[in-house]
């Protein structure tokens, strides 16, 4: 046991995130989801994607999140002037094949509305069967310009 995580709670010493949270947000260089939302080292578990979006990889880490480690509660964070929000999916498509001189056919999940896509996901993430804990699902835009994060609400 290294020094560093020593110091944490039992929870947390054997990998269960001592806030039972599993945050989902997106690989931007720009977010600090530690910093956003306050945690520290054996709170939390932080998946992270192009967009931050309930893809199949995301939810299967959500399960094994519940079912393994103890978490009960899931926020999505998403955040302005995302990348996968400004890039259409031929547009990404057509760079990632130049890149690499190769076919590439498979859906990145791109997005047009910032908050739409928020509801969809914290959507998908309800309704996965494989999660044994469905009633504490939120959803967050993070605004960069502002470092405010706000509620997204599903209807
Ligand atoms: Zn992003």
């Amino acid at each position: 046991m290294n020094a560093r995580l020593n110091h944490l709670g039992m929870a947390a010493r054997n990998g269960q995130p001592s806030l039972k949270l599993a945050v989902l947000t997106c690989m931007d260089a720009r977010v600090d989801p530690a910093a956003v939302l306050g945690l520290r080292p054996g709170d939390a578990h932080v998946i992270r994607n192009a967009g931050g979006r309930a893809t199949a990889e995301a939810l299967h880490a959500l399960a094994i999140s519940q079912a393994v480690l103890g978490t009960r509660e899931v926020l999505v964070m998403h955040h302005t002037d995302c990348a996968m929000g400004r890039f259409s999916q031929s547009d990404l498509a057509q760079r990632i094949m130049a890149a690499t001189n190769r076919p590439f056919h498979d859906e990145l999940e791109v997005f047009t509305d910032d908050e739409a896509a928020i509801v969809e996901d914290v959507g998908r993430i309800r309704v996965y069967a494989s999660l044994a804990h469905h009633d504490h699902v939120r959803g967050f835009l993070y605004e960069l310009a502002t470092d405010v994060l706000k509620e997204v609400t599903h209807p």
